[in-house]
């Protein structure tokens, strides 16, 4: 029988970060107590959680500490030293293992990974230097991604390489002594799945979301009914082919290419909430983040139902926030919801919030959040 963890219990976060405010805040709604490591008052989660360790990963001490106050422990974020994991899954329960942790935070580990369940990627090979670079680009067809191969998100650390690129030059000012390159997949659309397994086996999934970049960061995400449903069913079972690969106790999302000719290709794993999934806020009767508490904390399974025919999101970064807020500028807007994540200093390319709108077609849903936007932009 599972162990359940209720309210009154300590959740733990290893990370501060938008990620965690949104889970934090549904736990305080279920009664739960939160803890944060990893970042101060100040930080998105800090502000919200009921104890703070600013601490650092190589501090044992504090990890103890931090991993004895809390009943169950998770992560918004994948670059946790191994050695910390382990210090704490040694104390209180962590969720998703530690196994899928390791495996997400190192791009080679993850292609490698998702190969041996059975799981489509973009062709791959690990390079070191210029020359090798230059084999891989022209055994892979010339159009290329050079990839840091640990610590890179949101198009951090990751180069486009074409015919015409100097590999010499790029290679020096990459800084990398060790990358990943990868054929660039020619996608006609990207997907993602969030999908969440309880300790009992039981996997449960939000329908594939549609997802729109730009500068290789998450820009507008759409959800609704035969959006992608001829491959829907596929994705759907890639998620469950890793959650049951890694015996996944927790939320994942996996991210997906659709090609022209209808083939499904997996990018990566994101071992916790992702980006694409804060639409099921509004958009669901069990948001992604009430997901991960229910899971990590082996409450009762809750089917997930989409509670709206559409909604679409888009992420407000730093450069898209106003220079004051204007009430006006959101008034008169119904079913439109604003997150914004507490941060100081909105630089470009920052995440600093997001918007959710929800509406009886998807194209109208995706048409509202970007005039929202726009609008919102505009009161600069
Ligand atoms: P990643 O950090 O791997 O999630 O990459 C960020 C974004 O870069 C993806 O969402 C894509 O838009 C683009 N991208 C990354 N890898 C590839 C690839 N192999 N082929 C085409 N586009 C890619």
């Amino acid at each position: 029988m599972t162990h359940t963890i209720g309210p009154g219990s300590t959740i733990g976060i290893l990370g501060a970060g938008q990620l965690g405010r949104m889970l934090a805040l549904v736990a305080r709604r279920m009664g739960y107590g939160v803890a944060v490591f990893g970042g101060d008052r100040r930080s998105p989660c800090g502000q919200v959680a009921d104890a703070v360790w600013a601490g650092n990963y190589d501090d044992t001490q504090q990890l103890t500490e931090f991993a004895s106050a809390c009943d169950v422990v998770t992560y918004e974020f994948e670059n946790i030293p191994a050695h910390a994991a382990a210090t704490i899954a040694d104390l209180t329960p962590l969720h998703p293992n530690a196994d899928l942790l390791a495996v997400a935070q190192n791009r080679l580990k993850e292609k490698t990974a998702l190969r041996d369940c059975g799981l489509p990627t973009a062709e791959f090979r690990m390079v070191h230097t210029a020359d090798e670079l230059a084999l891989a680009r022209s055994d892979f067809g010339g159009d290329v991604i050079l990839k840091a191969n640990t610590d890179g998100y949101d198009g951090k650390g990751q180069w486009s390489i074409s015919a015409a690129t100097n590999l010499e030059e790029l290679w020096t000012s990459s800084g990398l002594t060790e990358g990943l390159v990868e054929q660039r997949v020619p996608f006609e659309f990207e997907l993602s799945v969030v999908a969440g397994r309880y300790a009992s086996g039981e996997c449960v999934y939000f329908e594939p979301f549609l997802n729109h970049h730009a500068d290789h960061i998450l820009d507008v995400t759409i959800s609704g009914s035969n959006l992608v449903s001829p491959v829907a069913e596929q994705a759907t079972q890639m998620a469950r082919g890793v959650l049951e690969r890694f015996h996944v106790v927790g939320v994942l999302c996996i991210e997906l290419f659709l090609t022209s000719d209808g083939q499904l290709v997996v990018n990566e794993i994101a071992p916790r909430p992702h980006n694409s999934g804060h639409l099921t806020i509004e958009a669901y009767n069990c948001s992604q983040f009430e997901l991960q508490l229910r899971t990590i904390c082996g409450l009762e399974p809750v089917p997930l139902i989409r509670t709206a025919p559409a909604a679409a999101m888009a992420n407000l970064l730093g450069q898209h926030l106003p220079a004051t807020w204007d009430a006006a500028a959101m008034s008169g807007l119904t079913d439109t919801q604003l997150h914004l994540y507490g941060k100081s200093g909105a630089k470009t390319g920052r995440k600093m919030g997001h918007v959710t709108t929800l509406a009886n077609t998807s194209a109208d849903a995706e048409d509202r959040v970007r005039s929202v936007r726009s609008q919102l932009t505009a009161v600069r």
